[in-house]
């Protein structure tokens, strides 16, 4: 449930329910919006609603939340929300695109690739060092050593940079070198992971699992919101379909319906949805068109000798190209682009 205070609650009201909840060891989570306080509110409904904060000085109402995801539905936080990355906002009014290679292979490929996507105007640099393959022949990352390299172009370009962590053992390690740590769509459902991610002060861009439902998405979100860390942005890879023309169906009506659900941002990530670079483009400007609030985009200086996803890939011109249809759209939709 969600105990909502007017705009009378002094920080000690505020701290006294707190008190009270931990008194029948119920978690509170406070959440001050620009006009209200709500502190939102997990544990034994029954031993809860005993206590009947209904009749607390500062206390407005008592709002039970029906959906299974609490902290990360709009019922907890109407508003939604705004992640900070360096000096970039990703949430409501912006459009952020995130762009590099899907995997980091050298510096070369790697400091090209900053500096190009950089001046096309991309805001967040990627590149995976743990590369989640089908194949474990298939290359597999340069661990470490990719993770300084990402850290290289960031010193060099000021971009922030994200990448995969693909186990709880690693995240010290990716945490130390990268600005968002990515979680992929074959991670979603790790727990243990979420809940160690919920643990840290970064934010996480956590991947749709590619046959998971929208509530099995938030449920996974709301494992890292329940730990303390609510810096989740969402991203939207593609599901598995019968289709099988593109590597995975792009579900561009879970971001309009994820907006009405949780206050969380969410990105779309059109290479992994389609598989076909030349969908990459219409697909962005589709994502800005439902209301998202960023894409992530696969761009390699040199696709057809990518180590990992060049098919899906965008040169450095196909990108910039991109980029600029993006900016004659910005304004239509009330966006500033970033
Ligand atoms: C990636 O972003 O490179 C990646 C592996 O994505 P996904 O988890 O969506 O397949
Ligand atoms: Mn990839």
């Amino acid at each position: 449930m969600v105990i909502v205070l007017n705009e009378q609650a002094t920080d000690a009201d505020i701290q006294f329910i707190v008190e009270k909840l931990h008194s029948v060891g119920a978690e509170a989570h406070v959440s001050r919006g620009e006009f209200k306080t709500v502190i939102g509110v997990i544990g034994d409904r029954e031993k809860v609603m005993e206590l009947h904060f209904e009749a607390y000085p500062g206390v407005e109402k008592v709002v039970p939340i029906m959906k299974p995801y609490k902290l990360v539905s709009r019922e907890f936080h109407q508003d939604l929300s705004t992640i900070r990355v360096g000096d970039v906002q990703i949430g409501p009014g912006t459009f952020t695109v995130i762009a590099g290679p899907c995997s980091v292979e050298s510096e070369d490929q790697i400091l090209n690739a900053a500096r190009a996507v950089k001046s096309s105007g991309a805001k967040l640099f990627r590149g995976g060092a743990y590369k989640p393959r089908t194949s474990p022949y298939s290359f597999q990352g340069l661990g470490e050593e990719g993770l300084t390299l990402l850290k290289k172009a960031k010193d060099e370009t000021g971009l922030p940079v994200i990448s995969e962590v693909l186990d709880a053992r690693d995240i010290e390690t990716v945490a130390e070198y990268v600005d968002v740590l990515q979680v992929g769509t074959r991670n979603m459902q790790n727990f243990m992971l979420m809940k160690e991610l919920g643990k840290i002060d970064k934010p996480v861009l956590l991947k749709r699992g590619m046959s998971s439902t929208i509530e099995e998405w938030l449920m996974a979100a709301e494992y890292i919101a329940k730990e303390g860390n609510s810096q989740i942005i969402l991203c939207e890879r593609g599901i598995r379909t019968f289709e099988n023309a593109t590597r995975n169906t792009l579900d561009l009506s879970a971001i309009p319906l994820v907006h009405s659900l949780s206050h969380l941002p969410v990105v779309v990530d059109p290479s992994h949805a389609t598989g076909r670079r030349d969908l990459v483009g219409p697909l962005c400007r589709g994502a800005m068109a439902v209301g998202a609030d960023g894409v992530m985009v696969e761009v390699h200086p040199n696709p057809s000798q990518a180590l990992c996803d060049g098919p899906q890939s965008l040169t450095l011109d196909e990108f910039e190209e991109v980029m600029q249809g993006l900016k004659a759209l910005a304004g239509s939709f009330d966006r500033i682009l970033q």
